[in-house]
């Protein structure tokens, strides 16, 4: 007779245990939204997919004003403003708080899944936009908030479960908005964990929820190492990638309102959108005027090279912006290389030749470069190098309308601004809808529900045609 090494026994036994434990925790209807670990979350998540199946397209779409009316609510909006600055020690409040109220209000719920349709003699056949079922999520520290409230629309509005790894610097913000998603979500008749996270997300979670056989989507919003790592991982995959975006003046541009525009668009959130104009290049004829008119504005001009030295040895480490100096106010900046701030100072600008450091590092913090270029032709070459092949967002300023055209075409982004701020771009400010997730290496553009969704083919045949 075989003997049975009682290890081995208690081994089995203990993996039972932990996924029985793991099963139920899932399958209770009052959960939260946060688990223990990567597999009980997804589990949770994937169960409660199979029970939004069930959900009619009115469901989704009252769940879909769930989420707007708990992000819109005027003492979350605050909360999630106040809390996301502290944690990350990034941005600003009240700029914080527009970008959440863009994602709520102006991010597409079911009305952006249109039914394509062929109706003939041999029937009917049609396309519908269809779940994938679990979704992994990844969400990054300059936009906790607004790219779970802007995600969990989309992916919820298209049939979605979500499971999301926010990052680990922005834990708590993240964790509160996913419970009282949850919470609001559940006492308006949906299932418990359509959205769920983990308590303490990090890499190894973050890789466990990618490796997980019941994650069918990734969507990766944040930077390059991250959308590399989703487009290696061998499942389909929405790369959300860096950006550098480049502000291009030419002699043409009402100079008054382009000088307003680049310090609105840089000024926001401190620079922390990937879309936030990060270099000017200004055509030398309007160049001082642009500067003289971003100062009236609230910028600062750092003009003594020793100084702009100074701020580069302190914000750029190589390739690489200074994380503690990401997304900061431009009047500490300054204080810390012992410049005093004139009172309303929201951008430092510095002339700088294009090989400066300020230029080809995506600094995500108020201090843009100015570089100055002979001619138009200049400007749109420069650009389109400062720019690193992201095709993420270029933001221009011109009457010219060949010259828009030219450059437009040229640059290739995903985003291209004509005369107005950057943000102008996610519909703050310009027409169309909203999106915090905006998949340049990957080509979907600027996300929305229809992303997240697979196009499915019903075919009748030889009949329901009326025609
Ligand atoms: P980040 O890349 O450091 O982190 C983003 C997320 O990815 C976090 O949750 C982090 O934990 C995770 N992560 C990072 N490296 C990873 C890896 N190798 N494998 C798995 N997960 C990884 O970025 P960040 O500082 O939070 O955000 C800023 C960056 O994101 C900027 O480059 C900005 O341009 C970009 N961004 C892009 C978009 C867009 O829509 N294209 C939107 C926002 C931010």
């Amino acid at each position: 007779m075989t003997t049975i090494n009682p290890d081995t026994v208690r081994s089995v036994v203990a993996a039972v245990v932990r996924e029985v434990a793991s099963r139920e925790r899932a399958s209770t209807p009052s959960g939260d939204g946060i688990f223990a670990d990567m597999d009980s979350a997804v589990v949770a998540a994937d169960a409660a997919w199979r029970r939004y199946l069930d959900c009619s397209m009115k469901d989704r779409a009252r769940f879909v004003r769930v989420i707007r009316e708990v992000a819109l609510a005027p003492e979350h909006l605050e909360y999630m403003a106040r809390a996301a600055v502290e944690e990350t020690g990034m941005g600003n409040v009240a700029d914080k708080i527009a970008k959440n109220r863009a994602a709520a209000e102006l991010t597409p719920g079911t009305e952006d899944l249109v039914t394509e349709a062929w109706s003939g003699d041999d029937g009917l056949t049609t396309i519908e936009i269809s779940p994938y079922g679990v979704i992994g999520a990844i969400t990054p520290t300059t936009n906790p908030t607004e790219t779970i409230i802007n995600n969990a629309i989309g992916m919820l509005a298209a049939g979605n479960a979500v499971v999301f790894s926010p990052h680990p610097r922005a834990t708590r913000v993240s964790h509160w908005l996913i419970r009282t998603l949850n919470a609001a979500l559940v006492a308006a008749g949906a299932p418990a964990n359509l959205i769920v996270t983990v308590a303490e997300p990090s890499l190894e979670n973050t890789n466990a929820m990618m490796a997980h056989k019941l994650v069918r989507l990734l969507v990766a919003t944040g930077g390059p190492g991250l959308v590399k790592s989703v487009l290696s991982s061998g499942k389909k995959a929405i790369g959300a990638g860096a950006g550098n975006p480049p502000a291009l003046v030419d002699a043409t541009a009402n100079i008054e309102k382009a000088a307003r525009d680049i310090v609105d668009g840089a000024s926001f959130d401190n620079n922390l959108p990937c879309t936030a104009e990060k270099e000017v290049l200004a055509v030398s004829s309007i160049a001082d005027l642009l500067k003289f008119e971003m100062v009236k504005n609230g910028a600062y001009e750092l003009r003594d090279p020793a100084q702009i030295e100074r701020l580069a040895d302190l914000v750029v480490d190589g390739r690489h912006a200074v994380t503690s100096w990401v997304g900061k106010d431009a009047s500490v900046i300054l204080q810390a290389i012992g410049v005093e701030a004139p009172a309303g100072t929201r951008l430092i600008i510095a002339e700088v030749p294009f090989d400066h450091p300020f230029v080809r590092v995506e600094l995500m913090m108020p201090v843009l470069p100015i570089v100055r270029v002979k001619d138009l032709e200049e400007g749109m070459d420069l650009a389109v190098i400062a720019e690193h092949g992201n095709r993420h967002t270029a933001i221009m300023h011109s009457s010219d309308v060949n010259a828009l055209t030219r450059m437009a075409k040229r640059i290739q982004t995903t985003i291209f601004v004509k005369n107005g701020p950057s943000y102008a771009g996610i519909g703050i400010g310009g027409e169309g809808y909203c999106t915090f997730t905006i998949a340049g290496p990957t080509g979907e553009g600027l996300t929305s529900a229809r992303s997240f969704a697979r196009r499915r083919r019903c075919v009748l045949v030889g009949g329901l045609n009326v025609r």
